[in-house]
């Protein structure tokens, strides 16, 4: 972090000496929320909750961000590594099913030490990794035998859109880079006697507003490159957070035809590991209070 290369950013800042790079925190990890979480995929979840840790900042930080108060805001508290691995521990003590650590790319490394920890000291549930997909595999490298689930988002095949929502035209390089190190670390999906997800990978696409053609070329690649051996979530739950002066598209909901067409050229593929997304979904009610609970 002196010369912070953690991600693709490849900023060079110093964020020991507080300096900011795109991601927009220094060294010291901060979380907005650590509590049980209802709405992942119902595999991570399952009716008990996932363990969901919430990092702050974000070296993505796409114009749409459905976590915006705390990937784009300043909102987080800052805490210490030791205390990091006491929060799993609570989190495992309350019934979590597993311990979902969201979208820490740019604390990567801390991360690590938190897990070694808290292993240490008696975290036996399974340990996923929430993440933007935009990472490196050398980063990635540090979790190694440490994470058993990875949730990558999987956002755009599309250069264009890339760039225009994420200021990164070279996320699809990135993602496929990023997915082949996940996949390479914990393999084919497993799941235990309940059904719970045990191992394995799971690719979140969240379809945007006029976002089929992307989408497809992201189920795409992933089915070519993976089969049946990884998951997919496709999710229609898209809510529009603020008004886009540029972008004007972002400013209303998915429909339910652009879902529908993706769905059915899901099936059409013959894709049967997937989770889709029914009823309402793209309401504010699923977006958590980031409102520090279980700092
Ligand atoms: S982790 Fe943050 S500071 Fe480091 S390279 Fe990525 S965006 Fe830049």
């Amino acid at each position: 972090m002196k010369e912070c290369t953690l991600c693709p950013r490849n900023c060079l800042c110093n964020r020991t000496d507080g300096e900011l790079g795109f991601c927009g925190e220094k060294e010291t990890i901060r979380i907005s929320r650590a509590a049980l979480h209802f709405w992942e995929e119902p595999f991570i979840s399952g009716k008990e909750g996932s363990g969901a840790v919430f990092f702050s900042g974000c070296n993505l930080r796409c114009i749409y961000c459905q976590n915006r108060e705390i990937a784009l805001g300043r909102k987080g508290k800052e805490v210490s590594v030791s205390r990091l691995a006491e929060i799993y521990l609570e989190l495992q003590a309350q019934g979590a099913n597993n311990i979902n650590l969201v979208t820490g790319a740019h604390f990567i490394s801390g991360i690590r030490e938190s897990l070694l920890e808290a292993k240490k000291s008696g975290l036996t549930i399974p340990v996923v990794y929430n993440s933007s997909g935009y990472e490196l595999p050398e980063s990635l490298k540090l979790l190694e035998g440490l994470v058993d689930i990875y949730l990558p988002d999987f956002k755009y095949m599309d250069k264009k859109k890339a760039q225009a929502y994420s200021h990164a035209e070279d996320y699809p390089e990135r993602a496929k880079a990023a997915l082949a190190e996940m996949f390479r670390q914990v393999g084919e999906v497993q799941t235990d006697e309940r059904g719970m997800l045990r191992k394995g990978m799971v690719v979140r696409h969240l379809l945007l507003p006029l976002g089929v053609g992307n989408a497809k070329g992201v189920v795409d690649y992933v089915y070519e490159t993976y089969g049946d051996k990884v998951y997919f979530s496709l999710m229609n739950q898209f809510t529009p957070c603020i008004t886009q002066e540029k972008h004007t598209e972002l400013n209303r909901k998915v429909t339910a035809r652009e879902y529908n067409r993706l769905l059915d050229y899901v099936m059409e593929k013959g894709i049967t590991n997937a989770f889709i997304q029914v009823g309402d979904t793209a309401k504010e009610s699923f977006i958590p209070d980031f409102d520090f609970e279980g700092v």
